[in-house]
């Protein structure tokens, strides 16, 4: 069980007051990546918890959350110089007064309910009583309560408001990263002390996520359907066997319904 620093996006991680669905807007906060690099070098796991509400109301596209996501990922380990700096994004696309259908409801993911948190905890092992919380906003800071997690509220001059009591307050990212590192190592698991151990667990994690399939299940399904019924134009072309234009039409069909099933199925492990 490793201990992981959760972190908000949005004006904690990267400059963004509105909806931000293009990847070339994205701009790092001052000592982001220096600041991610020493946590994980202290033994911390980094996970970032977001709300994206902006694809509720039709601003952009998931595809778009997951392009800003990998563009935030791929500047942080360019200017920390490490690869898979960040270990996870969680977002929450859902919004209970979204002008999508399909998005319009309130979500045990949407901070300041812990679901993202809860869930990263149940997929990485992770140890919430020794993490932490950074996020600028008192949302944040309730999520990471919420969870039983240490927090930092991140603003200068801030104070604790309404629900949210933060562990501290910090100046900036970089603060906030001094105020964790100042508490201490963080404590591993028994059993799990082996920094090779953790390492080698997290790998495996990994490529556990990479073959993860991501669809929606629709094109799984066709494709399971194509499969079955596959058989039944090649059944036909033995009927015809005595006649070659006729067996190979029905050949050419069944090649072609086979070639749909396996398109369907690598779709879906996009
Ligand atoms: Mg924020």
């Amino acid at each position: 069980m490793e201990p992981v620093v959760f972190l908000d996006r949005d004006n904690t991680l990267i400059a963004n007051d509105g909806d931000l669905g293009d990847p070339a807007r994205v701009t790092l906060l001052d000592g982001v990546p220096e600041g991610l690099r020493r946590l994980r070098d202290a033994g911390y796991r980094l996970v970032v918890v977001t709300n994206q509400g902006g694809v509720a109301r039709g601003r952009y596209e998931e595809e778009d959350v997951d392009r800003v996501h990998r563009e935030i990922a791929g500047l942080v380990d360019l200017a920390a110089d490490r690869r898979g700096l960040v270990d996870r994004f969680y977002y929450c696309p859902f919004h209970p007064e979204a002008v999508i259908d399909a998005y319009r409801r309130e979500h045990p993911w949407r901070k300041p309910q812990p679901g993202m948190l809860l869930q990263a905890s149940r997929d990485l092992g992770i140890d919430l009583r020794s993490s932490w919380m950074v996020g600028d906003q008192p949302r944040d800071v309730q999520a990471g309560s919420a969870a039983g997690c240490r927090t930092i509220l991140i603003g200068p001059g801030r104070e604790a408001e309404g629900e949210a009591s933060p562990t501290a307050i910090a100046n900036d990212f970089t603060d906030a990263v001094d105020i964790v590192l100042a508490s201490g190592r963080p404590q591993r698991a028994r059993g799990e002390s082996s920094n090779e151990l953790a390492q080698l667990r997290r790998a495996i994690e990994d490529l556990n996520e990479t073959t993860r399939p991501r669809g929606t299940g629709t094109a799984r399904m066709i494709g399971a359907g194509l499969m079955i019924v596959a058989p039944l134009p090649f059944v036909a072309g033995l009927i015809f066997l005595d006649e070659p234009q006729t067996f190979f039409a029905w050949m050419l069909v069944t090649v072609v319904v086979m070639l749909a099933a396996i398109g369907c199925l690598l779709l879906e492990r996009r």
